[in-house]
């Protein structure tokens, strides 16, 4: 079987019939090496610097390294540097060591992992014990749901949630909603109505690709209609949307009404990890039979640095108002261009470009011009949605921000590829 590479994305190399691994594998190297070729291939790029509004990044080729304006780290308040954040991690490590040990059933579950569980109640005004971490936000979605849904069950997902989610429906039944589509979830709700246990409706509360917000009062009032429990996974609305950076569900003031939160250490609480919030009963449940906590290690005490992070949410709100500031002037910039930046409302900004290939142009005039920016492709989204991403953080400069604007008004040139041309 013969890959078209000019035609051909990751998924491609999934599987490939009568391909043993060794094939496959030699044949998805044929294709990096190809994009590297044509300069697409801007992936796991070796950084040298730490998260940071600036990545010194080493060349391709190997030969010395160069300084980028980075839109690519979920470090919205760049808290990841912040000095009090950096010393609670220091000190936790002084005082209990650089590992766990052991999985947390099993002698690895540490004073600092329940501060950061009782600090997780009160963000969310939960009550004790209705918290539990995991090592990412990847595996609270994914090992939570593995034991929470079973095949007597269902997941009602958006089409447009997380891979992790994914993931963790595989042993129980699903249908997908048209992403944030009321008629169509009603549709699938009403057809589901009988059969099944559990109805779990599964929502981002600020979608990863597009950036928009869940219609999260309209989707609980139809949850609460059909009797199905709603999930909402707000790591891309904590730290940026409402009050205290407290996310989506603080914004539409409905802390209390879903079933369960779940989120991840590793973008604005800067580090790495997750959690998922529920009642006590399920978090005990899940404490011995979501399989991670049974059988994998848990979070260093370098974890300990979310609990500061979680204070200066409240402590120094200038961060969340910058990073707002820093949001407005790249979206009303692009949106001046003439590119079309979708329906984002929070710090994660798209310039829908379409066509893949002139996606993967544009990311590579823009490193060209020192910025650093993620061309997402299929699968991450639909064919034809390409896109460049950028991240937004509310430590990059204004002067840093204006060179990103002038990188694309500079693809624009080369490559026509703004939406909307203003004549004037
Ligand atoms: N949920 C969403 C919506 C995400 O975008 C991501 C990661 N980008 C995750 C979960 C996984 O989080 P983590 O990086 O902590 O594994």
């Amino acid at each position: 079987m013969k890959i078209d590479f000019t035609k051909a994305s990751f998924k491609d190399f999934e599987n490939i019939k009568d391909f043993s691994v060794q094939q496959r594998a030699d044949v998805h190297y044929e294709f990096l090496q190809y994009m590297k070729k044509s300069g697409h291939l801007n992936y796991r790029l070796l950084g040298n610097s730490g998260c940071g509004p600036l990545i010194d990044i080493q060349n391709v080729d190997g030969t010395g390294s160069r300084e980028y304006v980075s839109l690519v780290s979920n470090d919205y308040l760049g808290f990841t540097q912040h000095p009090k954040v950096k010393a609670t991690s220091i000190a936790a490590i002084e005082q209990y060591g650089t590992g766990a040990g052991a999985s947390p059933l099993i002698g690895g579950y540490y004073s600092y992992h329940k501060e950061l569980e009782d600090m997780l109640c009160r963000f969310f005004d939960r009550e004790p014990g209705s918290a539990i971490i995991y090592n990412t936000g990847y595996t609270a979605n994914s090992s939570s749901l593995m034991s929470l849904l079973q095949k007597e069950d269902i997941a009602i997902v958006d089409m447009a949630v997380h891979a992790s989610v994914y993931e963790g429906i595989q042993l129980t039944n699903t249908k997908r909603f048209l992403h944030n589509n009321l008629e169509d979830l009603e549709r699938i709700l009403k057809m589901v109505q009988p059969q099944y246990r559990t109805k779990l409706i599964i929502i981002d509360g600020i979608y990863s690709q597009d950036g928009d917000m869940a219609k999260l009062p309209e989707i609980y009032a139809l949850a609460r209609q059909y009797g199905a429990l709603i999930m909402v996974d707000d790591a891309h609305g904590i730290g940026v949307i409402g009050e205290a950076g407290k996310g989506v569900l603080q914004h539409f003031d409905m802390k209390d009404k879903v079933d369960f939160i779940t989120g991840t250490f590793s973008k604005t609480f800067a580090n790495i990890g997750g959690f998922v919030i529920s009642n006590p009963n399920i978090s005990s449940f899940l404490q011995y039979q979501s399989r991670q906590n049974a059988f994998s290690a848990t979070s260093s005490p370098a974890v300990a640095g979310v609990t500061t992070a979680i204070r200066l949410l409240e402590e120094e709100p200038e961060w969340q108002a910058k990073l707002w500031e820093n949001i407005n002037h790249l979206k009303s910039g692009l949106v001046d261009l003439g590119f079309d930046v979708g329906t984002t409302q929070s710090a994660i900004v798209p310039v829908k470009i379409g066509d893949p290939h002139m996606t993967s142009e544009v990311g590579k005039i823009l490193l060209d011009q020192g910025i650093y920016t993620n061309p997402i492709l299929y699968p991450a989204v639909s064919k034809k949605d390409a896109r460049i991403r950028m991240s937004v953080m509310a430590t990059h400069t204004k002067e840093q921000l204006d060179k990103v604007l002038e990188g694309f008004e500079f693809s624009d040139k080369k490559l026509h590829i703004a939406k909307i041309k203003y004549k004037n």
